[in-house]
């Protein structure tokens, strides 16, 4: 059988993990890496695989089945999810969660005007998490759904302590509350303030002359951000910060604690420890490109969430070995 031709739009960390995932899929093959940037200046983990400029996509759209598209959420996907929905299938990991709705429509009737298939917000959060919580509620409708980030890195955090005068530098880490998790676990159901469910720590890199004091008070008393939060600040050197705070783990729980039709306590978590975040979001991603492809050979159009997508899409075994080695 023919591999699935995948290509890249965005190289960042995600591009990267994306590029790794699709080497780990005998399924699949990398036809190209597409940049807004000078081609010359990106390095791909596999030099054998073509980088080219974005705008010149459309000269190799035969080559492609599934564009991974590897941009921000803030900036890049809001134009570029719909725009180049209309022209391949696609998979992206838009984030922002109030804004999903919205995306959702502007990519879906770009992908129905253009016969394409796009999976939009693909990842753990939204994403795998996203169907934990579907199924905590469908299956136990009494009870309540909690979800924990972390121990991970918050990017959208650390740019906001980055942006206090005096930061030279900074990394934000979202810590769960060991408390709040146990009394989740034990089936209690507390009712859980913002305060009580996580911790924040910052770790900082002053510039010369700036203030100490002044810094962590703009940090720990940040609207939205940090206000609502017990946030602790930690002034480092910027070796220290290179050395210990440049990887990028995440992970979390979705746990639901309910209650079955019978009465008794019933109590299911989802959880991912993940020393990357970027290269995990990635493998899922890819993961979801061998079902973008499938819908799109089977004559679907438009776009389409984890929510919509059977599992057995995502694996590149068949029907009849799953039910034999995995049901
Ligand atoms: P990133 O590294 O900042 O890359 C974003 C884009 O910036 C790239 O596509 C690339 O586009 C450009 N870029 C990368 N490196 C650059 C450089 N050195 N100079 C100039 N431009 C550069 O972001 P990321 O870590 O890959 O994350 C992308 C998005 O994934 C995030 O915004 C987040 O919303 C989403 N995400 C989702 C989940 C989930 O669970 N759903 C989890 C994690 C992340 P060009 O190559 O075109 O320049």
């Amino acid at each position: 059988t023919e591999k699935i031709r995948i290509a890249i739009a965005g190289y960042g960390n995600l591009g990267r993990g994306t590029e790794a995932a699709v080497a780990q899929s005998a399924d699949m093959t990398l036809t190209g890496i597409y940049t807004r940037r000078d081609p010359s200046g990106v390095q791909p983990l596999d030099a054998a695989v073509p980088v080219r400029r974005l705008d010149d996509i459309d000269a190799h759209r035969d080559e492609i089945d599934v564009l991974i598209l590897c941009g921000g959420s803030r900036n890049d996907l809001p134009e570029q999810g719909p725009a180049l929905a209309a022209r391949f299938n696609t998979v992206d990991s838009f984030d922002t969660h109030a804004r999903i709705p919205q995306y959702f429509e502007a990519v879906d009737v770009a992908a129905r005007a253009g016969g394409t298939v796009a999976l939009i917000s693909v990842g753990w959060d939204p994403g795998l998490f996203s169907l934990n919580r579907l199924f905590g509620e469908a299956i136990l409708p009494q009870g309540e759904t909690y979800t924990f980030w972390g121990k991970g890195l918050s990017q959208g955090h650390s740019d906001a302590v980055r942006r206090v005068p005096g930061v030279k530098a900074a990394v934000q880490y979202t810590v769960p509350s060991p408390e709040a998790i146990e009394q989740v676990r034990s089936g209690a159901r507390p009712v859980l303030s913002t305060r009580q469910k996580h911790t924040r720590e910052c770790f900082v890199v002053l510039q010369e002359g700036a203030d100490a004091d002044q810094v962590r008070e703009a940090i720990v008393t940040m609207p939205d951000y940090f206000a609502d939060y017990d946030t602790t600040v930690t002034f480092i050197s910027e070796e220290t910060l290179q050395r210990e705070h440049s990887a990028m783990p995440h992970g979390g729980f979705v746990i639901r604690s309910g209650e079955s039709g019978t009465g008794e306590k019933q109590v299911v978590e989802y959880s991912l420890t993940l020393e990357s975040n970027p290269g995990f979001t990635s493998s899922v991603l890819v993961a979801y490109a061998r079902a973008a492809h499938r819908l799109s050979r089977a004559g679907e159009r438009g776009a389409r969430t984890v929510f919509d997508i059977a599992p057995a899409l995502l694996s590149p075994r068949t029907p009849e070995e799953l039910r034999r080695d995995l049901l």
